[in-house]
């Protein structure tokens, strides 16, 4: 199959439909040895300093070649995307375009798709085959998610890492299955994490610094039970078909929708605390504001650049938070018990 690259998730059943093996970008850039080398390819090609690390990393993993072609989102995603666009042509990179509708609505959708699908010369139909085919990689991610939040058998690392290949699959979605079901296997012969530990969501783009921020919250007694944007990957809310798929997909549409979906998480996972991960020079950070608001619960607001490691100001910044939700959860139990 001919290698094409993403820039976020798309709805990856069109390109397999259509005879193409997604390749995440993300995924290649965050997970190389030297990330910073695939930036300073971009810099040298003059992408400014201030310009986000994910797009900067993304080009840096495209010129190193290997990709027949680079499928863009150019609505849903991130504006600096059409731009990337624009300099992967100019460097004789065959690019192709998809755009999420404006709004969650099925009929659009199903024509973004339909024309996606067309400009790849397959059909809607024959994508609506390949969704079968992968729903049970999703159902084993989804249910290690289960086993992370109710059971406490999953780390938050594993359940970040799983979660965020669910975009492309690792490139072998039966692989990929395989590898996932061993994984809970594994986790159900394990003992359960400690209850009194405290219970964090994660929100907002996936970290660059990802392995070290779920080792150092849980070597504080902290876990991340709930991944936000990473849980999306794996397409939580099927529906019937693709366009009610990508249509209950919430992160390319409005803040709002994320919220609802957020909200409702918090609650079912009895989350003590939130974390927001901004990424610097990012348009969604301005997001911050909306999600604070609608957030009955301390948040804290982390930024990363392309510090790959979590910085010692940004571990202060956390312990000083686990701190206070603790002494807030503390409260809070010696409340309910007070009358007793
Ligand atoms: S982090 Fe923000 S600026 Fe960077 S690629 Fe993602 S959406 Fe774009």
């Amino acid at each position: 199959m001919k290698k094409t690259g993403i820039t976020t998730t798309v709805p990856i059943e069109v390109l397999l439909a259509a005879g193409y093996q997604p390749v995440d970008l993300n995924n290649i850039f965050i997970s190389h040895p030297e990330p910073e080398k695939l930036l300073a390819v971009a810099e040298r090609d003059g992408f400014p300093l201030n310009c986000c690390a994910w797009i900067k990393g993304i080009y840096g993993v495209c010129l190193q070649g290997g990709l027949d072609s680079v499928l863009c989102v150019t609505s849903g995603d991130c504006s600096n995307t059409i731009m990337l666009m624009e300099v992967l042509k100019l460097k004789g990179i065959k690019t192709m375009a998809f755009a999420y509708p404006e709004q969650p609505d099925s009929r659009r959708m199903s024509s973004a798709l339909k024309r996606l699908a067309g400009d790849l010369g397959t059909t809607l139909e024959a994508a609506e085959g390949l969704r079968d085919e992968l729903q049970p990689a999703r159902n084993a991610v989804l249910e290690l998610d289960r086993l992370t939040w109710q059971e406490g058998l999953v780390s938050d690392w594993e359940n970040h890492i799983s979660l965020v290949s669910a975009s492309d699959f690792n490139q072998d979605n039966r692989r990929y299955l395989a590898g996932t079901e061993a994984l809970i296997e594994e986790c159900r012969r394990r003992q359960p994490y400690r209850d009194d530990m405290l219970r964090l969501a994660y929100i907002g783009v996936p970290p660059v610094f990802g392995r070290q921020l779920y080792g150092f919250l849980e070597s504080n007694k902290a876990r991340v039970v709930f991944n936000e944007v990473q849980r999306q990957f794996a397409m939580p809310r099927p529906g019937r078909n693709l366009p009610e798929q990508y249509t209950n997909y919430t992160y390319p549409y409005s803040i709002h929708g994320r919220l609802r979906d957020i909200r409702a998480e918090i609650k079912r996972r009895r989350i003590d605390a939130v974390v927001h991960y901004v990424q610097a020079f990012c348009h969604r950070a301005i997001g911050d504001i909306i999600l604070r608001r609608g957030l009955n619960l301390p948040v804290l607001t982390l930024e990363g650049n392309s510090d790959f490691g979590l910085s010692q100001q940004n571990r202060t910044r956390l312990e000083a938070f686990l701190d206070i939700v603790t002494l807030k959860r503390q409260g809070r139990r010696t409340l309910v018990r007070s009358p007793v």
